[in-house]
């Protein structure tokens, strides 16, 4: 089944970009994944093809229209029904490994990419529209992001990356950062590659790579590793009913 991504934007052009090129590009030409950019200015009904309007109340920059917005995304979910519709934003939630490994497993993803100041608020209450955000960065429009967002859900497709294996260690799906990678020369400008990874022995290795991830997601991340250590000594719900109860 293919992947069938749908890009809502004011620069068609952008797509597939980057996505044509190495592990997607290939992916792409298999058939694995297809890429639908859509111009929105063709959803735009004076003749000067307007799309953006000043804001509400006053201030700098231009708004998405909300009319043109919503016969935008209607159009793309004549074509795809099946698809959710995510619409870049910093205002989102922020994008998770989670989230893309559902988006993969689905049929498709329609992406609504912003530009100027962003999209008329409105367009979220009339449509079913999930706001994303690649991380709390301002980015100029929303198509480095969709390409982004793409980017991790076609590498997770069946038959895209080499080992089946590679998608399971990555970081964040386990909850961790990965554990850090080592290649020759053993030693380079005096600094060598830890002596267990050249020990032969798996098991010592697997120890410490796990030992590597838990110790480096505290140290950079402590988000993660709060969250994590929160799953792992979560009591069963049972137990976790009965101290609730208990504060009552
Ligand atoms: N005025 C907005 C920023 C608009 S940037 C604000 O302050 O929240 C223009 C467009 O770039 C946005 O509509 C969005 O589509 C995209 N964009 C910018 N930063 C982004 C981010 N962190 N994640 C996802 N999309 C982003």
């Amino acid at each position: 089944m293919t992947f069938a991504a749908t890009v809502l934007t004011l620069y068609p052009e952008m797509f597939p970009g980057p996505l044509g090129i190495s592990l997607a590009g290939r992916a792409l030409a298999e058939g694995v994944w297809s890429c639908q950019p859509v111009q929105i200015r063709d959803f735009a009904t004076d003749k000067h093809r307007t799309v953006d309007d000043t804001p509400a109340g006053g201030g700098a920059g231009m708004v998405l229209k909300v009319d043109v917005l919503a016969a935008a995304i209607d159009h793309a979910r004549s074509m795809q029904p099946l698809s959710p519709v995510l619409a870049m934003t910093p205002r989102g939630t922020p994008l998770s490994q989670a989230r893309v490994r559902e988006l993969a497993a689905g049929p498709g993803v329609t992406i609504l990419c912003g530009r100027f100041e962003g999209f008329d608020e409105r367009i979220f209450a009339a449509r079913d529209v999930e706001e994303v955000s690649l991380g709390d960065i301002v980015l100029s429009g929303g198509e480095p992001a969709a390409i982004a967002l793409l980017d991790a859900c076609i590498r997770l497709l069946p038959g895209v990356m080499g080992a089946p294996s590679s998608g399971a260690e990555e970081s964040f799906e386990e909850g961790l950062l990965e554990y850090p990678h080592y290649t020759r020369p053993v030693e380079w400008e005096g600094r060598t590659i830890p002596e267990v990874l050249r020990s032969g022995d798996h098991a010592k290795i697997a120890a410490w790579r796990k030992a590597s991830a838990e110790n480096d997601t505290r140290l950079r991340r402590p988000d993660l590793w709060e969250r994590h250590i929160g799953v792992r000594d979560r009591p069963a719900s049972g137990a976790r009913r009965e101290t609730k109860d208990q504060g009552k």
